[in-house]
């Protein structure tokens, strides 16, 4: 649970110690802003996506379920500043599915912390093989890094690609290849 009353503190001599006048119009009720945002941006903390995969379908035939372009926000641990781009997940179930916005809301449960594009990534694909036993899972992630372009060599656009691989996705060279060619098809 965020305690509020903390980040509003917190946020006060975060202003102080760059030498900020907290009194002025503009930053009063900042710290307050902050605290109330953080409830929104990191409801994730202590969540799991039992709520969203818990819940399966069964099916017979299981070809490949591949979800692209799942828009998401996240906030880069090592500096608290933000990382957003999209998650591509695939699947290739072994008798159960869950509903595709499951998948979205999965990718928000891990996004809505302090995180890391590589751990975000890995426990997308972790949680679906946990929860759906699926025969193998796939996940890319691209995203562009504001700890990366607002600093440093600062340059815009840049986007950071992370892969997790699962089960059959791991072990067999032509799905990654199948799952590849059904990405590039926009
Ligand atoms: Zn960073």
């Amino acid at each position: 649970m965020i305690d509020r009353e903390k980040i509003e503190q917190a946020v006060t001599l975060l202003l102080e110690g760059m030498g900020e006048d907290v009194t002025r119009e503009g930053l009063k009720e900042t710290p307050r802003r902050i605290a109330r945002m953080y409830e929104e941006i990191f409801a994730g903390i202590g969540q799991t996506p039992e709520e969203y995969l818990g819940k399966t379908f069964s099916v017979e035939d299981g070809g490949m379920v591949l979800e692209k372009g799942i828009v998401f926000y996240s906030t880069c641990e090592h500096h608290l500043l933000p990382f957003y781009g999209k998650a591509h997940i695939a699947y290739i179930p072994d008798g159960k599915v869950v509903g595709l916005s499951k998948l979205a809301r999965t990718v928000e449960v891990y996004a809505r912390r302090p995180q890391l594009q590589e751990r975000l990534t890995v426990q997308i694909a972790d949680a679906l093989m946990e929860y759906l036993q699926p025969k193998g899972v796939m996940v890319l992630v691209e995203a562009e890094h504001m700890c990366m372009t607002m600093r440093g060599i600062k340059k815009p656009g840049t986007q950071t690609v992370t892969v997790a691989a699962r089960g059959s996705f791991a072990k067999d060279k032509s799905l990654q290849e199948e799952f590849w060619r059904m990405l590039e098809r926009r």
